[in-house]
């Protein structure tokens, strides 16, 4: 679904952010990037829908080359959570949950079921909160409305950084299973960036463990913990629980 062909990033000021990465997530997978801070996690989703130009090498979803699609529809096609939601103030919950379908033309009654849908998904009743605005809204509230936002259009990769990191545990926590049972029904391709090894356990089908812009393993958790393909998996395993 998402291969990445010999991918560098390398900023402006001389930074290699990314170094010359070959992954590939496959369709329906559940995909946690994992790593140091500043080990590349960010840079590496955000060249996905190229919010961060490639240095070289190429990115194909579907095995077509991104750099031929339309940035503005290549973004639409691919849901983004990141950790402050970016919920528009003046826009109600609905309308918040519409946008996407709105943008990409889809007729109302296409998606004025799916809104409500969305909202009791997660356990939101749409009568009460669908007319509300996002600071009648606590942050788990608001972070569950992002994750639904991002799935309005039914893009079939949804890339998450760091979503539920500014939340209490036990809101985390109550949203990490909504997003399971979430993926469980709608079976999306998702990219999670995470520096937390029980989220990235919990959650990944598979995980990838990054290290100064390098992939340094992308297995299943259970073959992680049973065979870390170094030190330095062995030691970030071991210090991140
Ligand atoms: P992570 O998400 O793992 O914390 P990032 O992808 O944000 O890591 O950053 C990887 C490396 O690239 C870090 O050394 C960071 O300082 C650097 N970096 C990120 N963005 C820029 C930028 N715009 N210009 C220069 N260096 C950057």
């Amino acid at each position: 679904m998402i291969r990445f062909e010999k991918i560098t990033k390398k900023f402006a000021d001389g930074t290699v952010a990314v170094d010359n990465v070959n992954l590939t997530v496959e369709s329906g997978e559940f995909a946690v990037l994992i790593g140091p801070s500043g080990s590349g996690k960010t840079t590496t989703m955000k060249m996905i829908n190229r919010l961060i130009p490639i240095s070289s090498g190429k990115i194909y979803i579907d095995g077509e080359d991104t750099d031929k699609i339309n940035p503005i529809e290549l973004r639409r096609n691919i849901g983004y959570v990141i950790q402050q939601i970016g919920l528009f103030p003046h826009m109600t919950v609905g309308e918040n949950i519409a946008l996407v379908p709105r943008l990409k033309k889809w007729p109302e009654e296409k998606y004025a079921g799916r809104v409500d849908e969305l909202l009791d998904l997660v356990g939101l009743n749409p009568k009460e909160y669908k007319n509300r605005f996002p600071n009648q809204l606590s942050g788990g509230q608001q972070q569950r409305i992002g994750v639904i936002r991002a799935l309005a259009a039914e893009p079939p990769i949804i890339l998450m950084d760091e979503p539920f990191g500014a939340l209490d545990p036990i809101t985390r926590e109550q949203l990490q299973n909504e997003l399971l049972r979430l993926q469980d029904a709608v079976k999306k391709t998702i990219v999670f960036v995470t520096h937390d090894m029980d989220e990235a356990l919990k959650l990944g089908d598979r995980i990838c463990i990054m290290k100064a812009g390098r992939v340094v393993q992308f297995d299943s958790s259970e073959k992680i913990l049973r065979e870390p393909a170094n030190d330095f998996v062995e030691e970030f395993i071991g210090r991140e629980r």
